[in-house]
């Protein structure tokens, strides 16, 4: 930065013709270069400063990052994984949207119906999962919280019903 440009941003604004003229001989003067010192001292501290406020706003930003449940460290965590089995072991590795197996060649998924990013407190709730298939679960989104499991209530409705009716014949 030139003498004039630091002067000029000094005052924040462009000397006129006629004080550039006047300024070129004050700079030969000691007062002209005292005053281009200080003016580059206070420039260069205040630069200093509006980077220790930016730094400041950093962490700020970074406080709204994942909770953890919604990262994919949570998926590799103890408390998951065992989760996770039991979930498969209680529903069976088919898929809930679409019938699938592993026999046909699919991958199973454990869903979170309610998504961890909106509802981090669901996380490691077993009512919120699901079995799905690796395609039902990559075609259902964060956006979609259809519920797939199998009505329990309404089939065992039905086998009380039909007992019924076989009580009275
Ligand atoms: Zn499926």
């Amino acid at each position: 930065m030139t003498d004039l440009d630091v002067i000029q941003r000094y005052l924040g604004r462009r000397l006129t013709e006629k004080e550039t003229l006047n300024f070129g001989q004050f700079m030969m003067t000691q007062a002209g270069k005292a005053t281009v010192k200080k003016a580059r001292k206070e420039l260069a501290a205040s630069r200093k400063k509006n980077k220790a406020k930016k730094a400041v706003n950093k962490p700020a930003k970074q406080k709204e990052k994942l909770p953890f449940v919604a990262t994919k460290e949570f998926l590799e965590s103890y408390e998951w994984r065992q989760l996770r089995v039991k979930v498969l072991n209680h529903y069976g590795p088919r898929c809930m949207c679409c019938g699938a197996t592993p026999e046909h060649g699919v991958k199973m998924h454990v869903d979170h119906i309610k998504p961890r990013r909106k509802y981090p407190e669901l996380a490691l709730s077993f009512d919120n999962l699901q079995v799905l298939c690796e395609e039902c679960n990559h075609g259902k989104g964060n956006w979609n919280e259809t519920d797939w499991r199998p009505n329990h209530d309404a089939s065992k409705r039905v086998t009380d019903e039909l007992m019924a009716h076989l009580r009275s014949l």
